[in-house]
């Protein structure tokens, strides 16, 4: 592409995995092909890692970590070097963003956002690392007990492709401000912006081994991550089911892992709703990232009274979305991630309507213009989808919201609950005790009233029931990267309890 911003060209071949400090050629030798996921163009590669490049990466982390050049560095110096890695990270955003772009599909103004949350993420717990604090208590028989944060060590990071760099530094950020040591592999379809960001940690400060990034694929990459017992903790952002070979393989280690899966999340309108504010919100719940957003409110349940009328300005509002290429300025939603998830997002849908949902506006799109390359959806809207239906179970992760009906409060939170997830949900109504309600009866470990989507990194985002657990964001996060260690001080005269 000839419009490659300043500073994109830098991180656009990758001449390996970032392996204490420097960029390391794969031990298989082999690459995998970067698609431009809107032309379907293989415009990079990256490198194809395997067990022994994660083993290597492992081993420089815990050469690090030991050595304490970072893990006992004074919390405040972890703070000013992050903080710095922020200021790079704002200082390159055009050419991060771009590169986001290119590689995922999503919108050049949604990448801008994500790159600056990026740096937003890095800044907040560049200002937490010197925050980490233990605690003192008085123990019985004259002993003075102290309770130390440590950092937890080596840490395994398993990230998605769908907000790759910001949901990246969800993870490594608060690591990093633990003091561990990082090996984190991205999504093999998304992996140059957490390669670049690697490579201005080294610069910003962090020494070499602390934050290191091996690429690959799931089976041949993330799994022996996964599995390695030399990783203290392991956090991972993905599918339901990845997640459990992810447990799987930390359970056979007995070591503590963090999960954030996936969802179907309920965004539920009221009777008493502002309903532009609502159908608004409605919209940008679930099409913003093409809905390939883990919190996607995918699911609108909507009180009857106002059902058709909402169902009529939500079509509109689709409709309206601008699916263009994701580098236009204009772009509002760009093209989903590859041909394989275009195809499966096409077949929940063709499924669900076969089985009986009504397909409003949306759906498959005419290869023509810039839809005969790449891979596109329409903005989707499906009617007429009880609880029992798949469509209203399983989580599709792209542009396809459904729409169903309820008569009264206690029947809205039973459907908002009806699913195996728990991620996310939103409420949109004037009433104070049916938000309340709502705050306090979602099954959920985040719930918007009147808003959806914000994930400001202050508030700790995380699942409940199968969506995972553990939590990113907020002081929260840092806690699955210390541990807790008890020291108890006898304060009087040793006395043997053999003697007597
Ligand atoms: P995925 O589970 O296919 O992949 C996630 C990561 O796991 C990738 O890096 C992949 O290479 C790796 N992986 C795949 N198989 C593996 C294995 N056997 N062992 C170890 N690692 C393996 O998910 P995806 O398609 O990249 O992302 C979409 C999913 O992520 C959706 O379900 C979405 O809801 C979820 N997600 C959740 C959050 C959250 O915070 N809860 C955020 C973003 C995405």
């Amino acid at each position: 592409m000839s419009n490659t911003p300043p500073g994109a060209d830098r991180f656009l071949h990758p001449a390996g995995h970032f392996i204490d400090g420097r960029l390391v050629p794969p031990d298989s030798g082999l690459s995998l092909p970067v698609e431009d996921p809107s032309t379907g163009e293989l415009f990079s590669t990256i490198p194809a890692g395997n067990a022994a490049d994660v083993d290597l990466a492992v081993r420089a982390a815990r050469k690090s970590f030991a050595s304490g050049s970072w893990s006992r560095a004074e919390p405040s110096h972890r703070g000013r070097v992050l903080w710095a890695l922020a200021g790079k990270i704002r200082e390159q955003l055009e050419a991060l963003a771009w590169l986001e772009t290119r590689d995922s599909g999503k919108p050049i103004i949604e990448a801008r956002a994500d790159i600056a949350g990026t740096a937003d993420i890095i800044e907040y717990y560049a200002g937490l690392a010197s925050k980490i604090a233990g605690q003192t208590m008085p123990l019985p028989g004259r002993t003075l007990g102290m309770v130390l944060r440590e950092p937890a060590g080596v840490v395994g990071q398993i990230t998605p492709w769908n907000f790759p760099l910001y949901v990246g530094a969800w993870k490594f950020a608060p690591a990093l401000a633990a003091g561990c040591s990082v090996v984190l592999k991205p999504s093999e379809l998304t992996s140059l912006t957490l390669l670049a960001a690697a490579q201005l940690a080294l610069e910003a400060g962090v020494p070499g081994g602390v934050f290191n990034i091996v690429t690959g694929t799931g089976v041949d990459a993330g799994a022996p991550l996964s599995a390695h017992p030399d990783v203290d903790v392991l956090a991972f952002t993905g599918g339901t089911v990845t997640g459990q070979k992810v447990l799987e393989a930390r359970a056979k280690l007995i070591r503590p892992a963090q999960l954030e899966l996936g969802g179907k999340s309920p965004n539920i309108v009221f009777d008493d709703a502002d309903l532009p504010r609502a159908i608004a919100g409605g919209a940008f719940g679930i099409f913003y990232n093409q809905g390939e957003n883990c919190n996607a409110g995918s699911r609108l349940l909507v009180h009857d009274k106002v059902y058709d009328q909402y169902v009529a300005g939500l079509v509109l509002a689709a409709n309206k979305i601008r699916v263009l290429p994701p580098l236009d300025e204009r772009s509002q939603m760009g093209a989903l991630i590859s041909a394989a998830h275009r195809d499966k997002v096409a077949d929940r849908v063709r499924a669900g309507v076969a089985a009986g949902a009504t397909l409003r506006c949306g759906g498959e799109v005419a290869p023509n213009d810039h839809f005969a390359r790449g891979h596109w959806y329409l903005p989707t809207v499906l009617t007429e989808v009880g609880k029992d239906d798949v469509l209203f179970q399983e989580e599709i992760f792209g542009p396809v919201v459904t729409v169903t009906r309820f008569h009264d409060d206690d029947e809205a939170i039973a459907l908002a609950n009806a699913t195996q997830f728990g991620l996310a949900a939103g409420a949109w109504t004037r009433s104070v005790d049916r938000a309340l309600r709502c705050a306090n009866e979602l099954q959920s470990g985040y719930v918007w009233i009147n808003q959806y989507n914000p994930t400001p990194v202050e508030a700790p985002f995380g699942g409940v029931k199968s969506s995972g657990f553990g939590r990113d964001c907020g002081p929260q996060a840092v806690e699955t990267y210390l541990t807790w260690k008890s020291v108890l001080w006898s304060l009087a005269p040793f006395e043997d309890y053999y003697q007597s």
